[in-house]
């Protein structure tokens, strides 16, 4: 059995996943979008204390995971602050404007001296139509993941909406003097859980089809050890995959389905990348993303050379060892 050559192989593969390619399709993620994310306060400023927590906690802890999603699903992110420490509210205007950002949302949580205050609400600048259009997606988001009263949306004259160039919002998320709302807004499950209705939000207002980011291979990494080589998938989230021999054992593919594959650096033949590896093993490794499913085809020396796969958490990745 003569070896296949990488056109046969992408020819070979190229049949097993229908061949339709869509054309002028419509956006479906963030990609393009640069959004600004604010945590509030920071530093020498907590922000509303009450009940044990600091307001400038709980808004990076949702900022993080607001931008993580954001960033899994295209979009560039910039963040006013990444830690805890003091950025003057100018700067915040600043950090936003100068980078051309699309939409501003700031994170925030409410205080009152009445302790029976309860709910979340979101602001946008005085008589901003956009603004009202992005705050009452992200308010209708919020209402469906977080069990707190809906306070609804509001207009405000808050320095950051106001003085940002692009639509703005305000979100307050909860009420630090509210001893229910610290259990919701100071909870890891629900902090994930307004970041997801904020990503829902956003999408929304761009006219992208609501969806959870889908997970990505950003990177593809290799290298011989002593008795296997092994390749390692980078991907953005957990996710389930396959691995199967294919053509005679000639070959092991990796299928990661409802995943996207990044631009890996290697060469390029027509939909496929490849690149090759240096090693007697595993010659040249080929990756495609076809209809949704990401095939790594990893070219083996020996037909049916015995590999095993298995997957490491934060970061997640998909790691394959070929025995040579
Ligand atoms: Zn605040």
């Amino acid at each position: 059995m003569k070896r296949l050559s990488a056109l046969v192989i992408v020819v070979f593969l190229l049949a097993m996943v229908p061949a339709f390619h869509p054309v002028g399709a419509t956006q479906t993620d963030l990609s393009g979008y640069t959004i600004c994310v604010d945590a509030g306060h920071g530093g020498t400023d907590p922000g509303a204390v009450a009940n044990g927590v600091e307001e400038k906690d709980i808004n990076l802890a949702i900022a993080l995971k607001v931008a993580k999603l954001l960033e899994e699903d295209g979009a560039k992110v910039v963040l006013t602050r990444d830690g805890d420490y003091y950025v003057s509210l100018s700067d915040r205007v600043s950090i936003a404007n100068s980078a051309g950002c699309d939409i501003f949302i700031s994170i925030h949580a409410n205080a009152a001296s009445d302790t029976s205050a309860s709910g979340f609400e979101v602001y946008h600048y005085y008589g901003s139509t956009k603004g009202n259009l992005l705050a009452t997606y992200v308010d209708e988001e919020i209402a469906k993941e977080i069990p707190l009263k809906n306070r609804g949306v509001k207009e405000a004259g808050f320095y950051v909406i106001k003085y940002t160039t692009m639509p703005a919002i305000l979100i307050e998320t909860g009420f630090v003097t509210n001893t229910y709302d610290v259990s919701i807004i100071t909870d890891e499950n629900y902090q994930w859980k307004y970041a997801y209705a904020i990503l829902h939000g956003v999408q929304r207002y761009f006219g992208v089809p609501v969806h959870d980011p889908v997970p990505t291979v950003t990177g593809i990494r290799f290298a011989q050890h002593d008795g296997y080589f092994r390749v390692v998938l980078d991907v953005s989230q957990n996710t389930s995959y396959e691995t199967f021999y294919y053509y005679y054992g000639y070959y092991v593919v990796v299928e990661v389905p409802n995943a996207k594959l990044a631009d890996l650096g290697w060469s390029t033949d027509g939909d496929w990348q490849y690149t090759s590896t240096g090693s007697s093993t595993v010659p040249y490794i080929y990756a495609t993303e076809y209809n949704g499913t990401v095939y790594v085809v990893l070219e083996l020396n020996t037909p049916y050379a015995k590999y095993s796969a298995f997957t490491l958490s934060d970061p997640y990745r998909i790691v394959v060892d070929v025995y040579s």
